[in-house]
């Protein structure tokens, strides 16, 4: 069965009871028991199960191409499980351009416990063996394309020295969807999701997933959710079954915009430099080509315009909404630097490159046309100023 026939029929088959074709929404906290612990479908409790929570997780298994998912009340939930199966004194080594929550979830919370996080340069191999032998770290974890300046990693080249190293590998899928990349496929034993982006993709709700072949991680992960209230509510689950339905078509659109926007702002001289890996002149844009069956609608740019002129610019356009967040069908602009990565400390933002100037995109499904010139509008305007 192909991606999009999936996404319609897989944890989405008509009740058998009713006959009606979505299944209904389980609004229910507890169940009915046959006899003390007899169960009559495995549920007992929805904090440990709902019915909308399997038939999500059949959905999001199948998308990725994995044996089981579970969900979780968002993307950093699904982070907090995951980190809930290690002990204190483990290490975990991550991308030096970790999502700023979950960075942060990293040195404020689990720090406090005894987990070390270790930032490193994933793109080099001989640096990454280097860092496996050092540390003995107990995961890997990284996102590809990275947040905000879509870097891209190997999974392939990760995952083959991180198993030689009994390291197990975990990828951030939430920038590429399943609809342009399975990690799982490439060697790697968790795919993790905010559902929240493309998945949801209508900005109207938060959740995400783990996604392993891994029998015991995934009975780990449903313990981790039960035991520290990690679970989505029924109805965005209800939600997300129902998006994901579109999943294919929306990749595709918002794709092509993309490319769009991002062959528009190259040509602009008040861009120093464009992020998308799907443009040939991206560094690693051999690895996204054989890892990748597309690009993806998140488009980075970095301006040759000082903090103030930027903060205007990223002000000053109508269709494109100032926002957090991403992969919804409305397209929204962020300032990473005071907004999604405000939480990462300046010397290391400027570690990695993310400088004051850089402005990221989330671009959407609306009409080509319009997001061009609201660009080419607030670009103008700059300009002018100038
Ligand atoms: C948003 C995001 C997260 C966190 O997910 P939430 O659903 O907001 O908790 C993690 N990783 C990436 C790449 C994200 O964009």
């Amino acid at each position: 069965m192909k991606f999009s026939t999936k996404a319609i029929h897989i944890g989405q088959e008509p009740d058998k009871e009713t006959g009606a074709v979505v299944p209904p929404i389980y609004l229910t906290s507890t169940y009915q028991q046959d006899a003390p612990a007899v169960l009559r479908a495995g549920y007992d409790y929805t904090r440990s199960g709902n019915p909308n929570f399997t038939n999500l997780e059949r959905t999001l298994a199948a998308l990725e191409g994995g044996a089981h998912a579970t969900v979780f009340s968002s993307g950093l939930g699904a982070m907090t499980a995951l980190i809930s199966t290690l002990k204190a004194g483990d290490t975990i080594i991550a991308a030096d351009d970790l999502y700023g929550g979950t960075y942060r979830l990293f040195t404020e919370i689990f720090s406090k416990f005894g987990i070390k996080l270790l930032l490193a340069d994933l793109s080099h191999s001989s640096a990454v063996e280097e860092a496996l032998a050092r540390n003995k770290p107990v995961w890997v974890i990284f996102e590809t394309p990275t947040n905000p300046l879509l870097r891209i990693i190997d999974i392939s080249m990760i995952a083959a020295l991180a198993r030689k190293h009994s390291v197990r590998t975990v990828v951030d899928n939430t920038f590429a969807t399943p609809y342009w990349q399975n990690p799982l496929s490439r060697g790697a034993d968790v795919v993790l999701h905010s559902a929240t982006k493309y998945l949801g993709g209508h900005s109207d709700m938060i959740s995400g997933t783990l996604v392993t072949d891994d029998s015991g991680l995934k009975a780990q992960f449903d313990f981790a959710r039960k035991a520290l209230g990690l679970n989505p509510s029924p109805f965005d689950c209800w939600l997300l079954s129902r998006s994901v339905k579109t999943l294919a078509l929306r990749m595709e659109k918002h794709q092509e915009n993309a490319i769009a926007v991002a062959q528009f702002l190259t040509a602009r001289p008040i861009v120093k430099k464009v992020y998308y890996p799907g443009l040939t002149a991206h560094p690693a844009y051999k690895t996204a080509k054989k890892q990748m069956r597309g690009f993806g609608g998140m488009v980075s740019a970095e301006f040759n315009l000082t903090l103030e002129h930027v903060r205007r610019l990223v002000s000053s356009f109508s269709v494109f909404t100032l926002a957090e967040s991403l992969g919804g069908v409305e397209s929204l602009v962020d300032h990473p630097a005071s907004m999604t990565h405000a939480s990462i400390p300046q010397e290391e933002r400027k570690q990695i490159g993310l400088s004051h100037g850089l402005v990221r995109f989330s671009v959407g499904i609306e009409d080509k046309a319009d997001l061009l010139e609201d660009l080419e509008r607030g670009l103008r305007r700059m300009e002018r100023v100038l």
